[in-house]
């Protein structure tokens, strides 16, 4: 194998969120195997991240491999265009299967943060097709993330998304503030208070209600009690305003419910889902509607279309190997695996709390967070993780976790000790 040309990607290749110019270091990774990154060197790094929540099942599993193989064989992509074929109708099935009773109209999106523009878009279409045009704003939370396209990044945390980079270009939205109870404190009322005002005061522009339910990843990793996401869902029903639930990271059991929604009973009338959705192997998102919505839509201007349609729209091959990484959640092992995890983090992480220089653990499903005091020096952690043989990639004052549902104890064990080792050396 060619060496890989480091100083190329150096010069010339944009990392995620990162400077062309005085770049953070990059690690070359030749191939991946079960929850193992392997290094061009040789070296082998337990991988906590399962590539930001999408690669569930471990790298290079045989089903999923089978079913790209078994598609690129047939057609590695076709227009969706006037085109159906199986590997997106299978896979709409499942969805609707697993989704709400209630959710049943499928939007087969090409990355995340597209599948929320979409979601917004039906919001919006939905409002003005029932005569509603003046609805167009849409409400959060502060400390969300829901992507990186201009209209997911305006529901974005106004400070974590870097509002004011792009001010006068982001439509302005309603903000509430984060959630602050947690999902194992008790509940006060007073937490909703600020949101129904914003309810009461706004109702008549809102289309929609976008959050993350129960978990707010990107912007914060944090976690908020079921009770604001059920006021959160009588306020829209009481208010006559769409709730979106971007489930993009918590989707297919990472929160220990197949859907963060479930932990509060409720039912959302747009889902996002992404990330897990292929297994991590290919980018493809959905976002998921009721009938009502669709068919509302249906009955709009422009002929009842909605206005959306990607090149890459249902790629198949993206299809066929979510169709099988769907089939791998459908059997349930991930139930386990889940709870496992979030115990073995919860008791793995506990010493943190010691250090000086931790400000907060948390754990929350297969989620383990370690937010320190200070910034963390990304570089120097990440060299540090690597020597002790594990794949971390903290972010702001945040060190945190979850590993594919797959790692085993002695694995998830050498990932919170590297953590435990940097928080005692009180970087
Ligand atoms: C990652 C993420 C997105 C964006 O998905 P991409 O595939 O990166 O565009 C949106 N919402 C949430 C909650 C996410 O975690």
């Amino acid at each position: 194998m060619q060496p890989i040309d480091l100083a190329f990607d150096q010069r010339h290749i944009w990392h995620p969120y990162t400077s062309l110019t005085s770049p953070l270091p990059t690690y070359p990774v030749v191939s991946a195997r079960g929850v193992e990154l392997e290094l061009e060197d040789g070296r082998r790094l337990i991988d906590g991240m399962a590539s930001w929540w999408s690669a569930v099942h471990g790298y290079n599993h045989p089903d999923l491999n089978q079913a790209a193989h078994n598609q690129l064989d047939r057609m590695a992509h076709v227009m969706f265009g006037g085109i159906t074929h199986g590997p997106a109708v299978d896979l709409a099935k499942q969805l609707v299967a697993m989704t709400p009773p209630s959710l049943d109209a499928v939007f087969l999106a090409d990355s995340g943060s597209i599948s929320v523009e979409v979601a917004i878009k039906m919001a919006l279409q939905y409002q003005a097709s029932r005569g509603k045009p003046e609805k167009t704003q849409l409400l959060t939370i502060r400390q969300g993330y829901h992507g990186d396209t201009f209209a997911a990044m305006s529901v974005c945390d106004p400070v974590n998304g870097m509002h004011e980079l792009f001010t006068g270009i982001l439509a302005k939205h309603h903000f509430a503030p984060a959630p602050v109870i947690k999902p194992w404190e008790s509940w006060n009322e007073t937490e909703t208070q600020v949101l129904e005002a914003l309810f009461a005061e706004h109702h008549g522009s809102i289309a929609a209600f976008i959050l993350e339910p129960i978990v707010q990843g990107a912007g914060g990793m944090r976690f908020y009690h079921p009770e604001y996401l059920r006021k959160a869902r009588a306020l829209c029903d009481h208010y006559d305003v769409l709730l979106i639930a971007d489930e993009i990271a918590t989707g297919f059991g990472r929160t220990g419910r197949l859907f963060a929604c479930e932990h509060a009973g409720i039912t959302p009338d747009i889902m996002c889902v992404g990330k897990a959705l292929s297994g991590g192997y290919m980018t493809l998102a959905a976002t998921i509607a009721t009938r009502h919505i669709a068919k509302t839509i249906g009955k709009g201007p422009g002929g009842g279309a909605l206005m959306h349609g990607p090149t890459f729209m249902a790629n198949p091959l993206a299809c066929a190997v979510a169709s099988a990484s769907l089939g791998i959640i459908q059997q349930g092992a991930w139930q386990q695996q889940v709870e496992a995890i979030g115990e073995q983090l919860a008791t793995g992480l506990a010493p943190c709390r010691e250090f000086d220089s931790v400000a907060d653990v948390r754990c929350f499903g297969a989620i383990g967070v370690v937010e320190m005091k200070a910034p963390v020096d990304v570089a120097k952690a990440q060299r540090f993780f690597v020597d002790r043989g594990v794949w971390i990639r903290p972010f702001g004052r945040l060190i945190y976790v979850m590993p594919p549902y797959v790692i085993q104890t002695d694995q998830l064990k050498q990932i919170t000790q590297a953590i435990c080792a940097w928080c005692e050396c009180g970087k």
